[in-house]
Parts: C-alpha cells; structure tokens; sequence
C-alpha cells in the first residue's frame, strides 16, 4: 500500500467513474432515473417503496463493483458513522428479529467520532452480518480508488482524504421521498442498535 496524493486519485477515479457510468445500460440508466416517479406509483406503502429503493440500489452498485477497490473482507468504512433513518432502522429491526432504540429526535455525530475502535455493531470478523438487509448508505458506499489507501483508519479524517464514489441522485432523491412522512429522525446505526444482533438475544 503507497501513499496517494488527492490528485492522483482524482485522476485515477474520474477515469473509473467515467468507465463504469459508460458501462451502465439504457435499460438500468432509465430504470434508475425513474425511480422517484415510479415508488409513488408503485405502492402508497413507505415498506414497499424502501424495498424498491434497496432493491435499485442493488442492481446500480452490483454493477458498479466491478469498478472500485472495494472488497470483501475490506471494512474499512463499517468504523465510520453509518447515518440511517429511524423508519429504516424499523425495516431492518423487522427483518433481523431485533427490535431498534426509538429515538424522540436525530443525533448529530462529528465526522471523527467513530473510528478503529467503534466498528459497527453489525461488523463481526470483517464481514456484515445483516448483508441483505443493510442500510442504503452501506449500498451506496464504494471506493473508485486504485486501492483503499484513503478508506484506512489513520488516513480517513485526514483533511485532504479523498474517498471517490458515484453519486447517484435518483436514489437519494427516492430515499428521502420515501422517509420524509414517516420517520425522518435519523442517527448513526450505533444509536438504534447499540448491541447488534444482541440486542434482543
Ligand atoms: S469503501 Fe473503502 S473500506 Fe469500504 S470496502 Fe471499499 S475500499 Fe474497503
Ligand atoms: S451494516 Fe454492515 S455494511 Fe453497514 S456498516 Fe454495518 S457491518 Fe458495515
């Protein structure tokens, strides 16, 4: 692992990123664009329209893993705050059999409280215990880097770190469409699970 100037990984990424938007398909392209029109069409339900969300999201970043210096084992960035809504942390808790803290309002977190040694709750030996049902921003989480240089513990709250990753819109946009009447409390993971899966066990 060598150090990486900011530079040299914008170079590098903007390359990546190029690639792997050139790459993507009319198909998956419109299917992505549409997704803010279509969850409203879908189903007035904030579960089935999450779903839809998380499912899209899926289908973009599977493709775009190909692209990134991600991977598996990597995990850098479960250490790091991992920002999630109330109404998802609900959906997870659901489907995890685990039942999450309801918070009365958001927390706000410092961009270097969580670090090396706050993993989170989720990561055991490296790997995501709750894979299919993570949260979007962990979906949405990659690294168009040639390598993780920027993703590690003692080079992440750097001033000038420089963690390349797609942006995409439509999946924001379609996220908060699906929160914004339900619960938009939002904290860390941390707050709504502090134990993990022990939270309930
Ligand atoms: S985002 Fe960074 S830490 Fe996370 S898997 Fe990718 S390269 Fe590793
Ligand atoms: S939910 Fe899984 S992928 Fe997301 S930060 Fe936790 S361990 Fe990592």
């Amino acid at each position: 692992m060598t150090a990486r100037t900011p530079e040299q990984t914008r170079i590098y990424a903007d390359d990546k990123l190029d690639e792997f938007f050139n790459s993507v398909t009319p198909e998956l392209k419109a299917h992505v664009v549409s997704l803010p029109k279509r969850i409203t069409q879908i189903s007035a339900r904030p579960v089935i329209r999450l779903k839809e969300v998380l499912n899209t999201a899926d289908q973009i970043f599977d493709h775009a893993g190909k692209f990134a210096a991600c991977a598996r084992g990597c995990g850098h960035c479960c250490h790091v705050s991992v920002p999630i809504t109330q109404f998802e942390a609900r959906y997870m808790g659901e489907n995890l059999g685990i039942t999450p803290v309801e918070l009365k309002q958001s927390v706000k977190h410092e961009l270097t409280e969580y670090g090396s040694h706050t993993p989170c709750p989720f990561l055991k030996n490296g790997e995501c215990l709750i894979y299919e049902f993570r949260p979007l921003t962990c979906r949405m989480h990659m690294n168009f880097d040639v390598d993780n240089y920027w993703c590690l513990h003692e080079n992440w709250n750097k001033p000038e770190a420089e963690i390349p990753r797609p942006t995409i819109q439509p999946l924001i946009d379609a996220y908060h469409l699906t929160i914004s009447h339900v619960a938009p409390i939002m904290a860390d993971i941390r707050d709504f699970f502090p134990q993990g899966r022990a939270t309930n066990s």
